[in-house]
């Protein structure tokens, strides 16, 4: 399989290159030249396989013998034997026409743990084969960061700094990230917020004389590979249900576009979904979009599903390069015009076209907190609110009679207690293996906003590593 930058002007790559490189050279995302095709019978084969036979079937022409089969097999079995429930994405039912997959069973309780677990091990593999290391930069709002940490610790080809904003995550999130131990993890806790992270990650990458040096290298969703294991559990929970011979529909909590833009890529591989049904929190510009047909930014506001505070989602790209018959100059010319006015509409045609399979929903905290509540009390299900933005989405929707949804339940309600104990009385434990987390001991470096201060920072610790 050959992959191209959604701008046009990147070098075409192959499977292991596009997992190093991330984000492509022309600032683009890179995509698959083509999409791969099951047909039904080919679908309906699958059932009563259990996850990892899906993933592999589903990745397999991805990654195309970049990798043996034996050895791909393996580092499936591998990344999901972990997980804290025999099925890895458990279906749940909440009434006659909604269900719920559980992604929150991994070793950080949020979605992320599906695709990065897999990635860190592809990581590994691909880098081992060709005696190289990279030093992963990344920026986090909580989630990620964990996430990446729990999958990278410990690899020898990797070392892996993450900024956080100090004292704007949860103490629950900073903990997962800076109770990990291993020599390779560096967590920095930054005096600044979440967009000042974000900047001085870009500042490091843009250094290229600091880049080179360290062979720098980002795992956030613009990685091809992160999409590609997301697709897998949509034809999952879609199987359980009876796919392909009932109509299907998926909810999903949106930010950054990257999730639901896997569900996408499943109805591409013929998966049969009537619709993608999105829910947004306060930061809704997607939803704006498909309401009106125009984007516009607008400032981030803190909500309760901080996951989903974000304000450009870098993935829609992917999506407008499908629209736009994937005419990557033609993309690169509205985003660019998108990111000097803040304002595009991509086309009436397009918007229509668009809207024949995606709908957006805005749940704000008063209602999220409401449906958090409701669920409990009519099914016993705790949500967390990421979660609850999903499945109101779903209740929103009009299908016809006879259309099955499936909401995606993105985060354990562990993760966000305080949400699920005020709205139900209830705080949520957190699973055994995460039990002692409040007494593990934590190791961070906080550091200025200061690049120079930064920079110094990553070259003495590569160093030390380097002599141990
Ligand atoms: C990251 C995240 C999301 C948003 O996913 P995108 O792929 O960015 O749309 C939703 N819920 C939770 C819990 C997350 O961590």
């Amino acid at each position: 399989m050959r992959y191209l930058s959604t701008r046009g002007q990147a070098p075409i790559l192959e499977f292991e290159d596009v997992l190093l490189a991330g984000l492509a050279g022309d600032g683009g995302l890179y995509m698959p030249e083509v999409w791969p095709h099951f047909t039904k019978p080919e679908i309906r084969a699958m059932r009563g396989s259990d996850y990892n036979e899906v993933a592999f079937r589903i990745m397999a022409p991805y990654v195309d013998g970049a990798i043996d089969e034996a050895a791909f097999r393996a580092m499936i079995a591998d990344a999901y034997q972990g997980f804290g429930h025999p099925a890895t994405a458990p279906l749940v039912q909440l009434d006659n026409s909604l269900w719920l997959t559980e992604l929150f069973h991994g070793p950080t309780l949020a979605f992320k743990d599906y695709p990065l677990q897999l990635v860190g091990r592809l990581f590994d593999h691909v880098l081992g084969a060709r005696r190289k290391k990279v030093t992963i930069i990344g920026a986090t709002s909580g989630d990620t960061g964990s996430a990446a940490i729990e999958a990278c610790q410990g690899r020898d080809a990797i070392q892996m700094f993450i900024f956080h904003p100090e004292g704007r995550v949860s103490e629950v999130q900073r903990r997962q990230m800076t109770t990990v131990m291993s020599a390779n993890v560096h967590n920095i806790a930054l005096k600044g917020t979440f967009d000042d992270c974000q900047d001085m990650v870009k500042a490091l990458f843009a250094d290229k004389v600091l880049a080179q040096r360290h062979n720098f290298s980002a795992v956030n969703s613009i990685n091809w590979a992160r999409i590609m294991a997301q697709i897998v559990y949509y034809f999952w929970a879609a199987l359980a249900i009876g796919a392909p011979d009932r109509r299907i529909a998926f909810a999903v909590p949106t930010g950054n576009f990257g999730n639901v833009f896997a569900a996408y890529a499943a109805k591409r591989m013929g998966l049969p979904i009537e619709r993608l049904i999105i829910g947004s929190n306060a930061n809704d510009i997607l939803t704006r979009y498909f309401e009106s047909g125009q984007m516009t930014m607008q400032n981030v506001v803190p909500t309760l599903s901080p996951s989903m505070d974000i304000q450009v989602s870098s993935n829609f790209e992917r999506l407008l390069f499908e629209y736009y018959h994937r005419d990557g100059a033609a993309v690169a010319k509205v985003l660019e015009r998108f990111r000097r006015t803040g304002k595009a509409n991509f086309g009436k045609g397009r918007w229509r076209a668009m809207g024949n399979l995606f709908e957006g929903h805005r749940i704000g905290d008063n209602t999220t907190k409401a449906v958090i509540g409701d669920i409990y009390k009519s099914t016993g299900q705790l949500l967390d609110p990421h979660s609850a933005i999903g499945v109101e989405a779903a209740r929103r929707s009009h299908l016809p009679a006879g259309t099955a949804i499936i909401a995606m339940a993105t985060a354990h309600p562990a993760k966000f207690p305080a949400a699920a104990e005020e709205s139900t009385g209830i705080r949520p434990k957190l699973p055994p293996q995460l039990a002692d987390l409040f007494e593990r001991p934590e190791r961070f470096e906080t550091l200025p906003n200061n690049i120079e201060r930064v920079s110094a920072y990553l070259d003495q610790q590569l160093a030390a590593g380097e002599d141990a």
